[in-house]
């Protein structure tokens, strides 16, 4: 089965269409066949996506750091502990073929930045995209274009990340 780790916010004081582009994005992975890896807690749209999973009978795996146990998901296939948070993104990332950020917060961006770092370094293989909802990343994307612009980032590596408008394109880009 295809494996998406997806990164996402873990608050509750979002802009709901976040959180319906969120379980759109599950609902369209599941219906493909796509096992979905995540951070397993209930809060803000990783609960949201958790519920979406447990509601079409999808199969999400939670990768969990122990000290998280009291906000971890009841309706998950399955739970991975680990020790650290440096732990959990090498274990989300493990046998992913995509990885997908949703908008989402600082947690988000470490998890996302340290994926296309692994990538440009050729220690993570899958595809990289950020689900660009409403123009959310778009301060993101120009970060890397000035990245681009004064020498910091080279182009092949700014192509490792895309920002797919919809979830139609997103699954278009990932299938
Ligand atoms: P953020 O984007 O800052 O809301 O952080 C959420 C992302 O970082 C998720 O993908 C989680 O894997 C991780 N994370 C950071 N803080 C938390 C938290 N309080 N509870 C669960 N996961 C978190």
């Amino acid at each position: 089965m295809k494996r998406a780790v997806i990164f996402c916010s873990a608050s509750y004081s979002i802009d709901p269409k976040y959180n319906d582009a969120a379980r759109e994005a599950v609902r369209a992975l599941h219906r493909s066949g796509w096992t979905v890896v995540s951070g397993g807690t209930v809060k803000g749209t990783m609960g949201v996506i958790a519920d979406e999973s447990a509601a079409v009978g999808g199969t999400h795996i939670g990768i969990v750091p122990r000290f998280m146990s009291e906000v971890l998901h009841p309706g998950l296939s399955e739970v991975v502990w680990t020790e650290t948070m440096s732990e959990r993104k090498r274990k989300m990332r493990e046998g992913a073929d995509v990885a997908i950020a949703l908008p989402g917060g600082i947690g988000t961006l470490d998890e996302v930045i340290e994926t296309l770092v692994l990538s440009k370094l050729n220690r993570f293989h899958g595809h990289i995209v950020a689900l660009d909802v409403d123009g959310f990343y778009e301060p993101f994307k120009a970060l890397l274009d000035h990245y681009v612009a004064t020498g910091m980032l080279d182009e092949a590596s700014r192509a490792l990340i895309s920002f797919p408008a919809t979830v139609g394109e997103m699954m278009e880009e990932i299938s």
